[in-house]
């Protein structure tokens, strides 16, 4: 028979498990991680002792046992005698214990750091661990331990032949999901996959093993880049831009954004940045490294020297922490700016897709707004994109503040559009609503001296015919003073403001226009004011006096035809109305029924 020994593991406290269980990890699923990382560690070492062992020699195997519910976890690694097991995982481990433990006691929830407890976190999911290990130390003798999560622990010869160790656990009640094949692969891939021994499920190699933003950029190719996105995120679209950051002062950082292509459904809105410590993934889409905005992203971030077992209160008060996410951001603007001064087209060219996730960075950092202010570019009426600079310099006034104006898309105000470009006025589009909404708050008081006003909130002067004969009646009233009389007495409403101008194009009867306060203040509390009556149905609608149509009804009003006057009116307010906004059921309904009175006014 085997020579065996038992013994008690050296700790003062009488079962450490439960603390572990409840404070240490407070999610199972890590001990995957701690146990590959293990025999990552341990290849790593016999590698460095065995110089001519090559790289596909090491490997690590997850065994699944269904009858026996065992996990086994195989490498080829360094391997440990009886004596070594005894100190690294019963002493050594425990002094972790140990240090963890007072530390615990002081600061309850601020557990900071990595205690050497890797191993034991398998003790979350099993009710008995054995090592069966062999040395590669010459003349070693296989060593078996075993322990139940007691503190007792039991030690035999061991059975296995070839150098490496065997972790098995055997898994408790509530852990046997984990005999599921499938989840050991989602987790294997989630928290291992850039380790660098092929890790095996059989003959299936679960890992893909190299990081790419461990190379250096210039030896990356797009292909790859784009490789890699596709395969990281089960992606089927490539990515539209990515941005590689490498440093090594004042702290080390590697990692990979990408900005995904823009896409329907929600799941884009769970872009992942993946945060790694030497390949090991930590935790997605951590706030306190990373910036808000930058969770519509997708990536992995792998900085070296935070400990794997972060708690929140210790990244938030921590200050490379806080360097490291500036940091980011400031990477982030580089890149984009880069790319606008050295290649104004590609630039443009992905602005579409890129230009959310930079406004709202804008909105929320304002150290990223400070730096891509100059750079954020606005599509106007011929089709070019232009920045805020250039469209002042364009249209420099000597007014002050200088109007900058705006439309919302090519095809809604289209009529204004059309007689604003035949003055050569020139109109930028601003079409992400909220953020573009807050995005011009936000430059107005940065920039000061600039406004934005969007075509339909005011009657923009040069549209009007100043030179208009001003033919008075008896009354002493001009032409256009008697028809907004008239036109008001017919709407009739006084939520509606009249007004008459002559305008320069004949064609267009009238149209509606909001102040662009009110305007802006809707926009930006659509919740708040859901529901409610819309501001925007305080409005002012304007007649153009020049127009036949408008003629006709002053003409017709002042007939016994009031009624079809009525009517006219108002099909031209609902027309004007419709460059505006979307009708509801019912105002579609009124609408149609006013047309068709119209229409069967012609017989
Ligand atoms: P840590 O990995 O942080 O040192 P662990 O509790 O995970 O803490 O492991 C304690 C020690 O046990 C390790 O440092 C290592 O020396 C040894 N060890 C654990 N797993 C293995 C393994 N698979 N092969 C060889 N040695 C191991």
């Amino acid at each position: 028979m085997a020579e065996k020994s038992k013994g008690k593991l050296s700790i003062h406290t009488e079962n450490i498990f439960p603390i572990i269980k409840k404070w240490l990890y407070s999610e199972h699923d890590i001990f995957i991680r701690e146990l590959v990382s293990n025999a990552t560690d341990a290849s790593n070492k016999r590698k460095a002792i065995d110089t001519n062992l090559k790289d596909e020699d090491l490997s690590i195997e997850i065994k699944i046992n269904k009858a026996d519910k065992t996990i086994s976890i195989i490498d080829n690694g360094i391997g440990m005698t009886a004596e070594e097991i005894k100190k690294y995982i019963n002493q050594i481990a425990f002094s972790g214990a140990e240090e963890f433990i007072e530390k615990y006691k002081d600061a309850q929830n601020n557990i900071i750091g990595h205690f050497g407890l890797g191993f034991y976190s398998s003790f979350m999911v099993s009710e008995k661990v054995t090592i069966d290990s062999l040395s590669c130390t010459e003349g070693a003798t296989p060593a078996f331990w075993e322990c139940d999560g007691s503190i007792e622990f039991s030690t035999k010869k061991g059975k296995r032949s070839s150098i490496g160790t065997t972790v098995t656990l055997y898994l408790n009640m509530e852990s046997e999901t984990y005999l599921e094949e499938s989840k050991i692969r989602e987790l294997l891939e989630k928290y291992c996959n850039f380790m660098p021994f092929p890790i095996k499920i059989g003959e299936d190699i679960i890992n893909q093993k190299e990081a790419l933003w461990n190379k250096k950029p210039s030896d990356v190719t797009e292909d790859e880049y784009k490789e890699f996105y596709k395969n990281i995120f089960h992606e089927y679209t490539d990515p539209i831009f990515w941005i590689h950051l490498n440093a090594d002062y004042p702290f080390a950082l590697k990692g990979i954004l990408y900005f995904p292509k823009m896409r329907q459904d929600l799941e884009i809105l769970k872009g992942k940045v993946k945060l790694y410590c030497h390949n090991v993934f930590v935790a997605d889409n951590l706030k306190e490294f990373m910036p808000e905005f930058m969770t519509m992203l997708r990536g992995g971030i792998d900085v070296p020297d935070i400990p794997l077992n972060v708690s929140r209160s210790f990244l938030q008060n921590d200050k490379q922490v806080q360097q490291i996410r500036k940091y980011i951001i400031k990477k982030i603007a580089d890149q984009f700016i880069a790319t606008f001064k050295e290649d104004r087209k590609k630039y443009e060219s992905y602005w579409e897709e890129v230009q959310n996730v930079i406004k709202y960075g804008m909105l929320t950092e304002d150290d990223f707004a400070e730096n891509m202010r100059d750079y954020i570019i606005f599509k106007n009426t011929n089709g070019e994109y232009v920045t805020i600079n250039e469209y002042l310099e364009r249209n420099k006034k000597e007014e002050k503040p200088t109007k900058i104006y705006y439309g919302v898309t090519e095809n809604t105000q289209v009529s204004l559009l059309n007689l604003l470009k035949e003055q050569n006025i020139e109109v930028i589009f601003c079409d992400s609503q909220i953020l573009d909404v807050h995005l011009m708050q936000h430059l107005e008081m940065k920039l000061q001296d600039i406004r934005f006003v969007r075509v339909d909130s005011e009657i923009n002067e040069l549209l009007v015919d100043k030179d208009k004969a001003e033919i008075v009646d008896a009354d002493n009233k001009t032409y256009n003073q008697n028809l907004e009389e008239t036109i008001k007495d017919l709407i009739a409403d006084e939520k509606i403001k009249i007004e008459v101008k002559s305008l320069k194009s004949v064609e267009l009867p009238g149209m509606v226009i909001y102040d662009e306060f009110m305007r802006r203040f809707q926009e930006m509390n659509t919740y708040m004011t859901e529901g409610k009556e819309s501001l925007l149905s305080h409005h002012t609608f304007v007649l153009n006096a020049e127009n036949p149509t408008v003629k006709k009804i002053f003409d017709l009003s002042r007939s016994d035809k009031k009624d079809d006057a009525k009517m006219l009116i108002d099909y031209i307010h609902d027309l004007a109305l419709l460059e505006q906004k979307r009708f509801s059921g019912d105002e579609l309904k009124a609408f149609v029924d006013r047309a068709n009175k119209v229409l069967a006014m012609i017989q």
